[in-house]
């Protein structure tokens, strides 16, 4: 079958989009090796021109849509098109499918939704409707017809994520952003230990039933293979990225991959790294297996939004400590701070400030907050009336989407503008830089960045 992969998801500040997932590469690593002739294109917003355009070029029999959950207005803007222009069969699958089934169902057009990992029930799905005698109900997939809606059960899981394929990457343009960046993406894991309010990682673990292993890792063997594989493919690769929040939490795992990454690959790499969960022996065992760079979320500066809002069971104390540790093994440290949370006041703006000039991370991405549909944290903002009435053009526009009494959308603005403002001048520079009063700091930060143009 010819099918037009839709990709809705968000640019970033780095990234354009089409944009490697590694559950999406997957999924089309597995539709290719059925036998499918795929096409893929990025959507950030409706974009009718580039739609026609990669209908016209790839002629498709189904429209296969991975939808994320900020992305929902362009994704039914599109479906509509669509069901107007060239009505085919849309089947979507993805992060906003998972969390909410059945609003996903209600998009114009789409026929059938694959909830949470869809590796094994999509391509089961599209065999069966290629052969009209074969009946649809395939687990993990959802359907609306004339007859309703079917809502069967959740396939197990993946258990041997080695028996999967490597991803696909050449559809999202691979070798260009290996040429722009040096570096490749790896996910080494499905699943996370953690349940941090702010993500989706615990809906879609209770959608699977009790007794299954929720976190499975890949053999270190099966990792290095694939290493391997895309350093030849693309050279020019001088640092391995790995995507896992969960990269570093299990312990036993983690013993047997750094040492044969050591031996068998060597490049430097960069990942995340849980502050609640990292001690000195495993900082170090990171750095002598070539880790330079760590990500770690820090949430935020507030003990009650970070602890009771985000539920990240992580102190100020195992924050100050896991940067202290990272500085001393050498590696570089990025802080990732979301701003403008549930019950953010004026008072936990400056304790962020405050906890960064503390920890000294090397480089911070402060980020807004968007309370991402299918999690706690927005059912908290749901709850209290505080979701901002223009929804996901908000996120789009790298505006609040929560409008908070004790502390407005656009002193939230204000304040992050503020904030990497003076970060973009002084992260990386001495600690007594911090003590002086934010205005002069600010004042100095201009002339520099004046000098460095
Ligand atoms: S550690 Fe990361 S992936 Fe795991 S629950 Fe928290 S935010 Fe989600």
């Amino acid at each position: 079958m010819r099918i037009l992969v839709l990709q809705f998801i968000p640019e970033t500040r780095q990234r354009s989009v089409p944009r490697f997932e590694p559950q999406l590469g997957t999924l089309l690593a597995l539709l290719e090796r059925r036998g499918h002739e795929l096409a893929l294109l990025g959507l950030a917003r409706y974009a009718e021109g580039e739609i026609k355009a990669a209908l016209a070029r790839t002629l498709p029999q189904l429209i296969y849509a991975d939808i994320a959950p900020v992305c929902v207005d362009a994704a039914r803007r599109t479906f509509e098109y669509l069901t107007r222009h060239e009505p085919l069969p849309i089947v979507a699958g993805g992060l906003y499918p998972t969390v909410d089934p059945a609003g996903c169902l209600s998009l114009p057009g789409v026929y059938a939704v694959a909830l949470g990992e869809p590796d094994a029930s999509l391509s089961t799905y599209l065999e069966r409707m290629k052969d009209p005698t074969a009946g649809q109900i395939v687990s993990g997939v959802w359907l609306r017809d004339e007859r309703g809606l079917a809502q069967p059960g959740m396939p197990p899981l993946v258990e041997d994520l080695n028996s999967l394929p490597f991803a696909h990457r050449e559809l999202f343009r691979y070798a260009e952003y290996v040429q722009r960046t040096g570096q490749i993406e790896i996910a080494v894991a499905r699943g996370c230990p953690q349940r941090c309010a702010y993500c989706c990682n615990d809906r879609v673990r209770a959608l699977y039933a009790g007794g299954q292993t929720w976190v499975r890792y890949r053999a270190p063997g099966n990792i290095l293979a694939e290493i391997a594989l895309l350093r030849e493919r693309y050279p020019g690769v001088r640092l391995v990225r790995f995507l896992d929040h969960a990269f570093a939490l299990d312990l036993v795992w983690l013993a047997d991959f750094l040492p044969a990454y050591a031996q068998k690959c060597g490049l430097p790499f960069r990942c995340h790294v849980r502050a609640n969960a990292a001690d000195q022996r495993t900082i170090q065992r990171l750095a002598e297996a070539g880790c330079r760079a760590a990500d770690i979320e820090v949430g935020s500066a507030g003990n009650l939004i970070r602890n009771e809002v985000f539920d990240m069971d992580l102190s100020a104390a195992q924050l100050r400590a896991t940067f202290a540790l990272l500085k001393h093994a050498g590696i570089r440290s990025r802080a990732i701070v979301y701003v403008g949370a549930p019950y953010e006041s004026e008072a936990s703006l400056e304790e962020t400030r405050s906890l960064l000039a503390r920890i000294q991370p090397d480089d911070a991405d402060v980020r807004l907050y968007y309370p991402w549909p299918g999690t706690r944290a927005r059912d908290l903002a749901q709850e209290h009336g505080w979701l901002h009435s223009r929804g996901e053009e908000q996120y789009h526009q790298d505006r609040s989407g929560l409008d908070v009494p004790a502390c407005r959308a656009v002193h939230v603005a204000r304040f992050i503008r503020r904030l990497r403002g003076e970060l973009r001048a002084e992260v990386g520079k001495a600690w007594w830089w911090w003590r002086w009063p934010a205005v002069t700091r600010a004042a100095l930060g201009q002339v520099f960045a004046r000098r460095r143009v």
